[in-house]
């Protein structure tokens, strides 16, 4: 009996230390568990855009992956709006920044220089893109120097899906596992482009009228070449100084001459000088937006670049008067 009463406490003794082996094993997985799940989420790739449509397509990219935010504040101007210094901290701790380029951020460069993060990647959308100047002529990407061309590369929608290819391979290069996860997300994002671009030439295609006329700044570029429309506007390729009373006279000439019946205007430039020559031409206003960015009331709602730009269809339809 005692020998038997012996054995069985050394059993115990063993089995105790059999089951705080394996507690501990299973609280060291566990641990390690949480960790790399805590890892994993803390290694979202950080990207920070220019506009709003680059915010949209990264986003739609990097799926899950990617924690996208969009640089200027909601409303802000691309044009005229400045960096401010929570910007630079911003990009200190960001992956990749992705960019329209052609002049569209004119501080670009001097907030690039004061951001110390030598990890930080760097994404030009324009770069290979061939800009309009203008006027409307095509010219091969960054042939001019003065800041002629035709920054709003997005209101093309063949180069969003270029942008998009643009931003798979940094992705890719960033995080070669998820290539495909990447490939996958894009593709859906481009045929919804496709879509779109099809909405937008049905619409247009049969037209009272072909000529856009802008209370704003020629944003409408890419947008009239692609739809065989064309595009007057008040101010030039960006709205940063007001236009001159000539502008004003030549244009309102050209609306008569064109028996315009309404006057678009953007939201985020003063609406005053489109109201004065939509009086003097007796035209109605309605909205046409770039969609560089977003009011605080759009980003709330959760608006789209498809929304922005299927609202865009539908003034345009009704502005130039389509079947
Ligand atoms: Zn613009």
């Amino acid at each position: 009996m005692i020998r038997g009463d012996f054995r069985l406490t050394k059993q115990s003794i063993f089995g105790k230390k059999i089951f705080l082996f394996f507690l501990r094993l299973f609280l060291i997985l566990v641990i390690f568990g949480f960790q790399a799940q805590y890892l994993d989420a803390a290694k979202k790739i950080r990207v920070v855009t220019s506009v709003f449509p680059l915010l949209e397509f990264a986003g739609a990219v990097s799926g899950e992956r990617g924690e996208v935010s969009l640089l200027l504040p909601p409303g802000a101007e691309i044009h005229t709006w400045r960096p401010r210094p929570s910007d630079i901290i911003r990009l200190s701790s960001a992956d990749l920044f992705i960019y329209i380029g052609a002049d569209l951020e004119p501080w670009l460069h001097d907030l690039l220089k004061s951001v110390r993060n030598p990890n930080l990647r760097v994404l030009e959308a324009s770069r290979g893109i061939p800009l309009i100047d203008g006027e409307g002529i095509v010219h091969n990407a960054h042939e001019h120097e003065h800041g002629a061309h035709d920054p709003h590369i997005w209101l093309d929608f063949e180069n969003d899906q270029r942008i998009i290819d643009k931003i798979v391979a940094v992705l890719s290069e960033m995080d070669p596992e998820r290539s495909s996860v990447f490939e996958r997300n894009a593709s859906a994002y481009k045929e919804k482009l496709l879509r779109l671009d099809k909405k937008f030439k049905d619409g247009l295609k049969d037209c009272a009228h072909r000529t856009i006329i802008l209370g704003g700044h020629a944003a409408f570029g890419y947008l009239a070449r692609s739809y065989n429309l064309r595009q007057i506007s008040l101010y030039g390729l960006s709205p940063d100084s007001s236009p001159t009373a000539k502008k004003l006279i030549k244009v309102v000439e050209l609306a008569k001459k064109y028996k315009i019946k309404v006057i678009f205007f953007e939201v985020y430039v003063s609406d005053e000088l489109a109201k004065v020559l939509a009086e003097e031409v007796g035209a109605k206003t309605l909205v046409l937006n770039p969609g560089a960015n977003l009011t605080k009331e759009q980003l709330k709602s959760g608006k789209t670049f498809f929304d922005i730009m299927e609202e865009n269809l539908e003034n345009l339809k009704d502005g130039l008067i389509c079947k």
